[in-house]
This record gives structure tokens, C-alpha cells and sequence, in this order.
């Protein structure tokens, strides 16, 4: 009875402590963040905290994988003009939350194609950025604690790119070619915040009740996607009247818990390795 008790309590140990943070995410201070997603807007789900954390001291990246340039149904758009608009939205509001133009980088993959391009070349890719800017935090989609569960395709495989990516940082001898012939170094990352997860997995939540309004504004730069501009791109300046509607829209998709706005994560500590326990 008592080796089940013992054997209980040492499976179960490593479970509670990668669980929540050990310093409250709205106290960190001096960590890097690199945020890596899909599209630009990715960062819908984890924009309060972001701006929470540039705000406090911390240094946000964000590095998203495809323009975004098939998102819309306006037939007037092609893909060049809506990679352009997307990008300036992206900066738009990433400027409302403070962060810098340069944190934003584009790896350039068409949008809705991320599952069919070659796999080593991104991961690759993303190996070096991780090494160039050698996060405490990755900020990524949440590949599913270790199930397959349905997301948007780009999004399945931004989760599962991001966290092979990681993994394969911390190996020096894996595309050896950055550490050998580029002066980078391996890197671990062990602390993951991942968002647009199922509820039931969520673990840590983010008071962001002080970046409300910062939160809106910043969502509601994504004109082409939150917008008629949607169906009929006219520009990124709204009506005055549409602009209220966009806005009192994103009010509504926002979570908050006893009157409070929060950011629902699956916060993980560990090696790469175990992302999805
Ligand atoms: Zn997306």
C-alpha cells in the first residue's frame, strides 16, 4: 500500500510542478519571449500578455511562418496586396502593445500551405532564429498535450513545427552547419506558454485586465480579418460606426473570470521532448 502511495505521489510529482509557473507570468521580468505562429494575427490569443510582458521589461519576438496571404473572401485581393496589408497590420498592432517593428520577423510561407512545405528547411529555419535569439519562453499553438486534436491546418502544423524546432535547438550537432560555419549556439528552451488550447488543458491564466483597452485596439487593426474588409477590402481605416462594431466584436470573443480579462494557457516547464505530457 505504501509503495503504491510512494509510487503514486512520484508520478504524479512531475505533473503538479511544470503545472503553473513558479513566478506568476504577470511578475516575470528580463526574460526573452519568442512567439512562434501561423499568421499574422496568431498572436490574437496571447496579445494582452505580450504586451503585459514588453511592458514589464521582458523582450517579445514574434516570428510567424506564412504571410497570411490567402485570408480573405475578397476576390478583388491577390496574394501580394493581402501579404502587404497583413504585414502592416501585424505592426500595427504590435506598436499598440509596444513592441518594437523589428521583434516582428516572416518567415514568408504561403498561407494554407505550411503542411506541404519541407519540413527540415523550416524547422531549419526556425532552429536558427531560436539560436539568433535564444528564448526563455516560446509562445506557441498548442500541438494537443500529446493527442491529435483538430486545429486549422497551419495552426496543427505550426504547433508541432515550433515544438520540433525547439528540440532539435538544443542538440549541437543537429544542422551543425549554424554552430560550425555560423558562430551560433545550441539552445535550450524550457519554458513554453501555449495558447489556443482546449479549455479542459488549460493550466495558467493572465490577468490582463490592465491592457483591455491596448487589447482592443490592437485586434482591431486586423481590419481584413475582423472587418467587412473580410468580404470588401476598402483600406485600414474604418467607418466610425464599423469601427465600434469591430470593436465591441473582439470585446465579445475576449474570456474574462469574475469581471476580470484573462489569457487562458497550458503553461509547460521540461525538455522539449515532453511538450505534449
Ligand atoms: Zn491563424
Amino acid at each position: 500500500m505504501r509503495i503504491i502511495l510512494i509510487l503514486t505521489i512520484m508520478l504524479m510529482f512531475p505533473i503538479i510542478s511544470v503545472a503553473q509557473p513558479e513566478t506568476p507570468i504577470e511578475q516575470w521580468k528580463g526574460k526573452t519571449i519568442l512567439l512562434i505562429g501561423a499568421h499574422p494575427d496568431d498572436d490574437v490569443y496571447s496579445m494582452g500578455t505580450l504586451g503585459l510582458l514588453q511592458a514589464n521589461g521582458n523582450e517579445v519576438y514574434i516570428a510567424m511562418l506564412t504571410t497570411g496571404n490567402v485570408g480573405t473572401q475578397d476576390p478583388k485581393l491577390g496574394m501580394m496586396d493581402l501579404a502587404l496589408i497583413r504585414k502592416q497590420e501585424e505592426q500595427d498592432a504590435l506598436a499598440v502593445m509596444g513592441i518594437p517593428g523589428d521583434h516582428y520577423i516572416n518567415l514568408g510561407y504561403d498561407d494554407g500551405m505550411l503542411e506541404y512545405e519541407h519540413k527540415k528547411e523550416v524547422v531549419s529555419r526556425l532552429v536558427r532564429l531560436i539560436r539568433k535569439i535564444a528564448p526563455d519562453v516560446i509562445f506557441a499553438f498548442d500541438p494537443g498535450k500529446g493527442e491529435q486534436r483538430w486545429h486549422k491546418a497551419d495552426h496543427r502544423t505550426a504547433s508541432y513545427l515550433a515544438a520540433d524546432a525547439a528540440r532539435a535547438a538544443m542538440w549541437p550537432l543537429l544542422f551543425q552547419g549554424q554552430i560550425t560555419m555560423e558562430g551560433l549556439k545550441a539552445h535550450t528552451v524550457e519554458e513554453y506558454v501555449l495558447f489556443d488550447s482546449a479549455e479542459e488543458d488549460k493550466n495558467t491564466w493572465v490577468d490582463i485586465s490592465g491592457f483591455e483597452e491596448k487589447k482592443i485596439e490592437a485586434l482591431s487593426k486586423y481590419v481584413s480579418q475582423w472587418s467587412s474588409g473580410w468580404y470588401d477590402y476598402k483600406g485600414p481605416d474604418l467607418s466610425e460606426e464599423e469601427a465600434k462594431e469591430v470593436r465591441m466584436r473582439i470585446s465579445k470573443w475576449l474570456q474574462y473570470q469574475d469581471g476580470k480579462l484573462m489569457e487562458g494557457f497550458r503553461y509547460y516547464k521540461g525538455l522539449p521532448d515532453n511538450i505534449g505530457r
